[in-house]
C-alpha cells in the first residue's frame, strides 16, 4: 500500500491539525488519543512515511527503528507507566482494524488493563 500524505497523522506531523503533544524528538511524536480507551492512552508515531508495522519494520533505517522504540520507552517512562505497568499495541491491516495508515503504537495505562484480548469476534 502506498503512503497517503493526507492521512490524519501526516497532517498532525505537519501541524495542520492540532494534537495534545506529550513528547517529540528527531524520530517520533507522541500525543493523546482523541478517543481514549484507558485513563492514559497515547499514540507514538515515527516521523517518516510508513504505512504500517510491516512497512516500518522492513523499510525504515536501523537509526529510525532504534530511535522510534527508544522514544516509545521514554514516553512510557515520562508518563510514569513503567512501575505500575502498561500495554503497547500496534494494529496492522484490516484484520486488526487499523484505521490510520501511518504506523503508530498505542500506549495504554493508568489502571489494571485486564486480559490482552477481551473479545475476538467470530466470522
Ligand atoms: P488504529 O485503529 O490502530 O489505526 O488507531 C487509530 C487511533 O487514532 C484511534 O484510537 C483513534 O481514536 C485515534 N485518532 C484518530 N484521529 C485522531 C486525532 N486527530 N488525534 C488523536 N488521535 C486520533
Amino acid at each position: 500500500m502506498a503512503y497517503d500524505d493526507d492521512n490524519i497523522f501526516a497532517r498532525i506531523l505537519r501541524g495542520e491539525i492540532p494534537s495534545r503533544k506529550v513528547y517529540e524528538d528527531e524520530h517520533a511524536l507522541a500525543f493523546e488519543d482523541i478517543n481514549p480507551q484507558a485513563p492514559v492512552h497515547v499514540l507514538v508515531i515515527p516521523k517518516g512515511r510508513y504505512v504500517s508495522m510491516a512497512d516500518f519494520g522492513t523499510t525504515a533505517s536501523p537509526a529510525e527503528i532504534t530511535g522510534f522504540f527508544r522514544a516509545v520507552a521514554t514516553v512510557a517512562a515520562q508518563l510514569g507507566l513503567d512501575r505500575p505497568g502498561y500495554r503497547m499495541l500496534a494494529n496492522h491491516g484490516d484484520a486488526a482494524g487499523q484505521e490510520v495508515p501511518h504506523f503508530h503504537v498505542h500506549l495504554f495505562g493508568g489502571r489494571k488493563l485486564g486480559p490482552m484480548l477481551t473479545r475476538v469476534q467470530a466470522d
